[in-house]
């Protein structure tokens, strides 16, 4: 393979490039789990809807409830009338029995009814309370509903502006690395939860935590060419030494000299 970067570029470059690719990631996931936040609102008030929707139902049951008594009353009324006619009518004792017990049979039928429709009345106007109150939680939670999806769909917006400029930043830096090892780097990366290019500390890779064997670690700490863990195959670096403690420094500090200085 012909590369055309030096190696040490492009393992400074992938580090850069894994570093936005996770903060990519994560804006991702953020915008991911937004809907979430909307979904306690949409609960709230599916819930009272369907409640409210319920009351609507019985209300309509106890109207078709309603309107069957009151066809029964003016039947009654009828039949009451000619049971009257029939009464004034009577030639014996033996028809004014009968009719006066048809008589106060459908006088009673009647009271009856004209009770049920009092309870009907009754049971229209407490379900009816029931159902208003519920529709006036409803435009509550509605409110609520809508303020919580105009706030996610700005979240959203401000996401989306972020991870368009880290996805600027990855298209400059994707062309400063051999294009073989940008795929290697995203197919790991693919494979193991975003994670391709890593750095191996200790004699241990920083992915998977497997022991390197020491001879390779060597070379990754040559850095000669891009290694991969024997184990996860993420692609591995071993970061530069960090610069020692400089002894002007700490005293400058007005640190203790430690026990090492000391002999220096
Ligand atoms: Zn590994």
């Amino acid at each position: 393979m012909n590369e055309r970067f030096q190696i040490k570029d492009q393992l400074l470059a992938l580090q850069k490039l894994q570093e936005l690719d996770l903060k990519i990631d994560s804006l991702k996931r953020k915008k991911a789990a937004l809907p979430a936040n909307l979904k306690a609102a949409q609960d709230a008030f599916n819930k009272v809807k369907s409640a409210s929707e319920l009351k609507q139902g019985a209300i309509g049951e106890i109207e078709k409830a309603r309107k069957q008594t009151q066809a029964a009353i003016e039947l009654n009324k009828e039949r009451l009338e000619r049971a009257g006619k029939k009464l004034e009518a009577v030639h014996n004792t033996q028809e004014f029995q009968a009719a006066s017990k048809e008589f106060e049979q459908l006088r009673k039928l009647g009271i009856s009814f004209d009770e049920q429709m009092k309870k009907t009345a009754l049971e229209i106007d407490t379900v009816g309370k029931d159902r208003a109150r519920l529709d006036e939680q409803l435009v509550g939670l509605k409110a609520e509903l809508d303020a919580r999806q105009t706030e996610c769909d700005g979240h959203a917006g401000v996401i989306d502006a972020e991870v368009a400029v880290l996805m600027n930043d990855r298209r400059s830096l994707v062309p400063m690395i051999d294009a073989p090892v940008v795929l290697r780097y995203d197919r790991v990366r693919a494979a193991r939860c975003g994670i391709g290019f890593v750095q191996a500390v200790g004699g241990r890779c920083g992915g998977c935590n497997m022991m390197i064997p020491p001879q390779l670690y060597n070379e990754i700490q040559k850095a000669g060419e891009i290694h991969s863990c024997p184990n996860c195959n993420r692609m591995l670096f071993v970061p530069p030494a960090p610069p020692q403690p400089d002894t002007a420094a700490a005293a400058a500090d007005g640190a203790v000299p430690s026990e090492s200085q000391n002999g220096k």
